[in-house]
């Protein structure tokens, strides 16, 4: 089998509570290593954080061959964190990830397994029949909600998707420039998977666990994020051919 790289890319906001965590799961990793399937490389992104975040990122990571450091001058969005990232990936395999513990950093290993010939990426489904769902409750109605929607306005002729807002997902990287997104915010990950159902893309959807976040807080504002997906809904029911 060739060896394939990959890039783990992780979008970083005032996340100095949950680092030592996450840099620990790096370690264990970067051990997984193997000459004959995958080896991984990161790219950290910080998002104009106000905490020590780069600081730590730049202790632990500013010297080594296997991280790159996304420095970002202002804070802008998990949106435009994530392109910042996505852009200086350079695997062949791209993750995303969060940097807290919605998703355990060590299924990162299992999500690829999920990635076979015949699809182009796979996404976390925390909402899927055989996943689940340990997050709060107020989260899970917004994302069933604009799953429902999301559906509806895609119309029935297109493949079935339980979860469109997992941040948690590998990517072959010749898709990327395909299904960049446009928004800065939290909608991205939406709009990623909607562009790859549109252009014809073979998804997989691999049933998994989301938690709730050990350490720091989320950023996630549901209102304004509500906001986001239900115009780009209003947007697909007028322009998507059914
Ligand atoms: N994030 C970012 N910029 C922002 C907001 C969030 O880089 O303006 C990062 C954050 O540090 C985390 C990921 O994006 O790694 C998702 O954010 P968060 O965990 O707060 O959202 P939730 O998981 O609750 O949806
Ligand atoms: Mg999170």
């Amino acid at each position: 089998m060739n060896p394939k790289t990959v890039s783990v890319v992780i979008p970083c906001y005032n996340e100095e509570d949950t680092l030592p965590v996450l840099f620990d799961k790096i370690d264990k990793i970067l051990s997984l290593n193997d000459p004959e399937k995958y080896t991984f490389n990161f790219v950290l992104v910080d998002d104009g954080s106000e905490d020590r975040t780069l600081e730590l990122l730049k202790e632990n990571f500013g010297k080594v061959d296997y991280a790159t450091i996304v420095e970002r001058k202002e804070n802008g969005g998990f949106g435009a964190a994530l392109k910042s990232g996505l852009n200086s990936a350079e695997g062949e395999l791209v993750v995303t990830i969060d940097a807290d513990t919605n998703y355990d950093q060590m299924e990162i290993p299992r999500i690829l397994e999920q990635l076979t010939d015949e699809y182009d990426l796979v996404t976390a489904s925390p909402l899927h029949p055989d996943g689940h769902w340990n997050f709060p409750l107020h989260r899970f109605v917004t994302s069933r909600g604009v799953a429902m929607l999301y559906k509806f306005a895609l119309g029935s002729k297109r493949q079935k998707i339980y979860t469109f807002t997992s941040g948690f997902r590998v990517y072959r990287k010749k898709i990327l420039p395909d299904i960049m997104p446009d928004a800065n915010d939290f909608l991205a990950t939406a709009e990623m998977i909607i562009n790859a159902l549109l252009k014809g893309y073979r998804i997989k959807e691999y049933p998994c666990v989301v938690y709730d976040r050990l350490f720091g807080q989320s950023k996630l504002r549901t209102l304004a994020t509500a906001k986001s997906h239900l115009k780009l809904i209003a947007k697909l029911m007028f322009n998507t051919k059914k």
